[in-house]
């Protein structure tokens, strides 16, 4: 369905013909929710990235038609009657930004450690919803969700999907699976007159046979993916960040019943040897990979694992461990060791030819500043054309729909976001998003 046979026959039309051509536009579909505009839009770009080319060209008029882009354009094409003029002059246009590593239903504060005695699934869903339009605002149309509280995130996807909330496409893991004390079990540091065992249904396990139930349970409650987490956690009330918490046997159960269900299988992982037993039981991606090592990366080569590297996590937690008070104790002392590493690991995976894909564990760090990551990705040696890419094509690629989305060609789905002035010189312009389109709705515009 990429490309019917008009919207290529338009794609090889000169640019003049193309603009007769958007007369034949019809009109009719009525605007979703907060979105605002016509279903016929022309958009005047002075740069476009386009996700895939190696440089950016401009200016560009792109033409968006009932959630689609049916035609792109070199120069500026006059808009005929009926159609919204977009004057995107100064700007850069690119595809809709892709984070593959979110939080959406909580954001990490002192708070964090009695938010589970005091909310309930509803406060926490309020509180979704909006972290979910601060995503979309900050130019994230499509995100992954790696662990959650209540399936909460599920619900969400479908407010979003339905129109009745605004937010970005959302994959979701649901809540992680871990095993008993391990990162994600979540009942780390209760007191022991309220400290239970939760089981497969709440994502921990231990053996085979649970492992195989809480894949199966995260299918019943209706996932797209499965997050485990194959090491300690920074943020955990628990001895270790980086100790292995899965045998070989509990992995490889995961990663091919995961299989069964057509589900992607996440890892974080900091510590190496619970990072190298998830990398050969055939998961799809390593989150964070703290002390991954040459022997590691070589494994992931050869595997064909991506590396999801949330520098933006590693940063925060090192800034807020210099804040006395904020996080336990036996927790700051993670935050100081392991925060600050991860840039030098992405520095040292992505010289070594490691598959990276952006991702940034917001939520850990504030929901709308996702786009830090690609300054501390440039900074550590990434070009930006690159780091964007990583963003949008790239992602795409990664989560199997780059058929629809992550580049700016005719016939894919119309989610195209623009910052002001040049991101290729100053990467820090990806933190000023102006304009931000999903499925062809607009959501801000300059
Ligand atoms: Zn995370």
């Amino acid at each position: 369905m990429r490309h019917c046979s008009l919207r290529s026959t338009l794609s090889m039309l000169p640019a003049l013909v193309l603009g007769a051509a958007f007369l034949l536009s019809p009109g009719g579909v009525l605007a979703q929710n907060a979105a605002e505009g016509s279903d016929d839009v022309l958009i005047h770009a002075e740069r476009l990235i386009d996700g895939v080319s190696a440089r950016a060209r401009g200016p560009v008029t792109v033409h968006v038609r009932e959630g689609r882009i049916v035609g792109l354009a070199d120069g500026y094409i006059e808009a005929t009657q009926g159609q919204q003029l977009i004057d995107l002059r100064g700007h850069t246009l690119m595809p809709g930004l892709m984070d593959m590593h979110t939080h959406l239903t909580s954001e990490f504060g002192p708070q964090s450690y009695v938010e589970p005695f005091r909310l309930n699934p509803a406060d926490i869903a309020y509180q979704a919803a909006v972290n979910a339009r601060k995503t979309l605002d900050a130019g994230f149309t499509t995100v992954r969700d790696l662990g959650d509280r209540h399936n909460v995130s599920i619900s969400l996807r479908n407010a979003i999907n339905s129109g009745a909330v605004v937010g970005p496409r959302i994959h979701t893991a649901a809540k992680s699976i871990a095993t008993t004390g391990g990162h994600a079990d979540p009942t780390n540091g209760w007191a022991e007159h309220i400290r239970y065992a939760p089981g497969p249904t709440e994502g921990v396990i231990n053996g085979t046979a649970q492992a195989r139930e809480a894949v199966r349970q995260r299918y019943k409650d209706g996932a797209d993916l499965i997050k485990v987490t194959a090491t300690g956690g920074v943020l955990s009330v628990a001895a270790s960040g980086d100790n292995p918490q899965f045998m070989d046997d509990e992995l490889a159960e995961i990663v091919a019943t995961a299989r069964d269900y057509g589900f992607q299988v996440a890892a974080h992982a900091h510590g190496r040897d619970g990072m190298l037993r998830a990398v050969l039981a055939g998961v799809d991606s390593i989150e964070h990979g703290t002390y991954m090592d040459d022997e590691v990366m070589a494994a992931m080569k050869r595997q064909g694992t991506w590396y999801v590297p949330t520098i933006l996590a590693g940063r925060w937690v090192a800034e807020q461990a210099e804040v006395d008070g904020f996080f336990p104790e036996i927790v700051r002392a993670k935050a100081r060791t392991i925060g600050p590493l991860i840039q030098d690991t992405f520095a040292r995976a992505y010289r070594s030819g490691v598959s990276i894909v952006f991702g940034t564990d917001t939520g850990v760090s504030p929901h709308g500043d996702n786009h830090r990551e690609f300054g501390l990705m440039v900074e550590a040696g990434m070009p930006p054309m690159e780091a964007i890419q990583s963003a949008t094509s790239v992602a795409a690629r990664f989560l199997g729909v780059d058929d629809q989305l992550g580049s700016v060609e005719e016939g894919m789905l119309a989610d195209l976001v623009a910052v002001p002035g040049n991101p290729l010189e100053d990467i820090s312009r990806m933190g000023e998003v102006a304009f931000v389109m999903k499925d062809g709705h607009i959501y801000r515009q300059p």
